[in-house]
């Protein structure tokens, strides 16, 4: 007869690593309404707020989705090392602040950025821990529905935006996790499981 016998010697399980994930994916794929809709029911998901050249949209307030700055102001937090990664994205600039996530990863609080390919990949290299999700659209027609059905962007800049998308796509395999944004109330509930 076997008896399990505690030995008092079982090692203390390793404290959770807070976590940086990447939430990636072609312009109008929903990454904003999934990161929305998870917010709405867990506020207390944490995201990074970028700094961007683009103007904002309407409805876009400073320091909500975005902190809205001009092309000097971005070359200074370029140049002081401010950014944890920036990328030119279809004309315009973003960037993510450094110290603010920094912050939140030392305090053990979950990390998410909403950053393009270029970004990911960055973090990938600064930050190998990371976990990179890509966020699929259901189909390449859904998606330029989706781009296009927004009506934020002009005829030119939604062209811009699709030929990233189709570089985005091909990038797929190099995430972690691929999420395909079918509906939203599922996808907003598998990212907060993978952000746990
Ligand atoms: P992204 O942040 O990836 O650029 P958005 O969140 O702005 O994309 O979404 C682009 C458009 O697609 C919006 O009009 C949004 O309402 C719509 N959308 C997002 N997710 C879905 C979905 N699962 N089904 C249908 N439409 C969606
Ligand atoms: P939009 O103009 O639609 O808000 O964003 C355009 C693209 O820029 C999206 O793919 C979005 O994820 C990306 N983006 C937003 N903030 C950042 C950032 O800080 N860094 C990088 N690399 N990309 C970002």
């Amino acid at each position: 007869m076997s008896t399990a016998v505690s030995r008092g010697t079982s090692p203390v399980p390793p404290a959770r690593q807070p976590r940086l994930t990447v939430l990636s994916g072609p312009s109008g794929v929903g990454k904003s309404t999934v990161v929305a809709h998870m917010r709405k029911a867990h506020p207390e998901v944490w995201l990074s707020v970028s700094a961007t050249t683009r103007k904002p949209r309407p409805g876009e307030r400073e320091g909500v989705q975005y902190f809205f700055v001009d092309d000097g102001e971005f070359d200074k937090l370029v140049a002081n090392g401010e950014l944890l990664e920036w990328a030119e994205f279809a004309g315009n600039r973003y960037g993510t602040p450094r110290q603010a996530v920094l912050d939140r990863l030392e305090a053990g609080e979950p990390v998410l950025l909403e950053i393009d390919l270029q970004g990911a990949r960055q973090v990938r290299e600064s930050m190998p821990d990371a976990q990179l999700v890509f966020l699929a659209p259901p189909s390449w027609d859904e998606l330029v529905r989706r781009l296009t059905g927004r009506g934020t962007e002009s005829p030119e800049v939604i062209e811009r935006r699709l030929a990233a998308a189709k570089i985005e796509l091909a990038a797929e395999a190099e995430f972690d996790v691929t999420l395909v944004n079918t509906s939203v109330e599922d996808v907003a509930r598998e990212l907060l499981a993978l952000l746990r």
